[in-house]
């Protein structure tokens, strides 16, 4: 089975990237063809005023990605802007997409409300309309003033996703009248490549013929995306290309030092290029029960940022006993955090100095992602042959 996948390079990687991503990534390298792709083109897609940090940001994700354990003698690791025959399925699978297809790709939408930073927007609708409503003004750093207009937009018998609709058309809005900006401005992601990114990723995944991709549940619209693509292609043209399977991935959310999601933009991740002096100060100032404000308090670890660290770096028999000592008050915070800074420098010292010494020869490094990008072409140029000759370009 060939299994393909890409980041973004956004910047050094964290915990979080390996928890939620590169972990996976090199058990599935171990059994099957693995391909793995710096998602360079895609970071242009939000960060195209910003490329100043792109050479870096690539070569910080080729050191995380070795040190880590991505093998480039069992994966195929290389960059996806060295691979052009990418852009030019893109191209032409831009001819035979919708748009509607891309407008109303829920991921699409989605990042668009990112980065108006209400990301954390979870509706629970159980209550009715007004609960709705209510709830999500709540959420809402503001004071909404025309609540009562909104209430009256909204009908008790509209389903879910309308009021969704209705309320995040709403809330844009409003967005944009308090930052008293307008629309365009705002939208630095209101740009064809922005609205077409998925078309490339259905090009990156196709061009290889690749039979599965890894991915969490919010990229599944993606893959159907890619899915359809491929459908519509093969209809219009004769049988090309494989619908890839998604392999869902369940992997534990990583909380960063604020008990938040691990994030560069939330300021609270661990880098593996952290230095250890560095990660015992984050994980000295780490988010802890508050409720257990000195030792001798009753701890609740269920709840605790640490102990979740615990469970991932400390070996298993303690533990058990620092789940017991923290809600028996026996074990400060402070202790705690000495013990579980131990075991998670077990973990990241050897990946540092790995780190380290790729580092003393970055060429041999790039080379390596030269050389996958070179073998990448091949088979890339060989799908591309067959899609001009189904399409009659050849
Ligand atoms: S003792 Fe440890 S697990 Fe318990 S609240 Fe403090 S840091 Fe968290």
């Amino acid at each position: 089975m060939r299994v393909i996948s890409g980041m973004r390079p956004t910047g050094k990687l964290h915990l979080g990237h390996y928890f939620g991503v590169i972990k996976n990534w090199i058990n599935l390298q171990e059994n099957h063809e693995t391909l793995f792709f710096i998602a360079d083109w895609h970071a242009l897609t939000t960060a195209y005023k910003k490329t100043s940090e792109l050479k870096e940001n690539i070569r910080e994700v080729m050191l995380d990605w070795i040190a880590l354990g991505l093998d480039p003698k069992k994966s195929l690791l290389f960059i996806q802007s060295r691979v052009k025959e990418h852009a030019e399925l893109f191209l032409l699978f831009s001819m035979i997409t919708p748009k509607s297809w891309l407008e109303w790709n829920p991921s699409y939408k989605d990042m668009k409300y990112n980065l108006l930073r209400i990301q954390d927007l979870e509706i629970q609708f159980k209550g009715g309309i007004r609960d709705l409503i209510k709830e999500l003004t709540s959420r809402l750093p503001y004071k909404v003033e025309d609540f009562e207009a909104l209430e009256d937009m909204i009908l008790d018998e509209l389903s879910q996703s309308l009021v969704r609709a209705v309320f995040e058309g709403y809330m844009e809005s409003h967005i944009l009248k308090e930052l008293n900006v307008s629309k365009r401005d705002f939208y630095d992601t209101d740009t064809y490549g922005f609205l077409g990114y998925p078309v490339l990723q259905a090009a990156d995944i196709l061009i290889y013929k690749a039979n599965a991709v890894p991915v969490g549940e919010d990229q599944l619209p993606h893959i159907e995306l890619t899915r359809e693509i491929a459908r519509r292609f093969n209809y219009l043209y004769g049988d090309t290309f494989p619908e890839p399977q998604a392999m869902l991935t369940q992997t534990p959310k990583l909380v960063g030092i604020d008990g938040r999601k691990m994030s560069k933009s939330y300021n609270n991740a661990i880098y593996f290029a952290d230095t250890k002096e560095e990660v015992e100060q984050k994980v000295m100032r780490f988010f802890t029960d508050p409720q257990k404000l000195r030792k001798g308090d009753p701890g609740r670890p269920e709840i605790c940022p640490v102990f979740m660290y615990h469970k991932l770096f400390t070996q298993d028999e303690k533990v058990l006993q620092i789940e017991k000592d923290c809600k028996s008050g026996k074990l400060g915070c402070v202790e705690c955090k000495k013990i579980m800074f131990e075991g998670l420098e077990r973990f990241l010292e050897p990946i540092r100095e790995r780190r380290e010494s790729l580092k003393q020869d970055i060429k041999h490094l790039e080379e390596l992602f030269e050389e996958g990008s070179k073998k990448a072409r091949q088979i890339a140029i060989k799908t591309l042959e067959e899609v001009e000759k189904k399409m009659n370009l050849r």
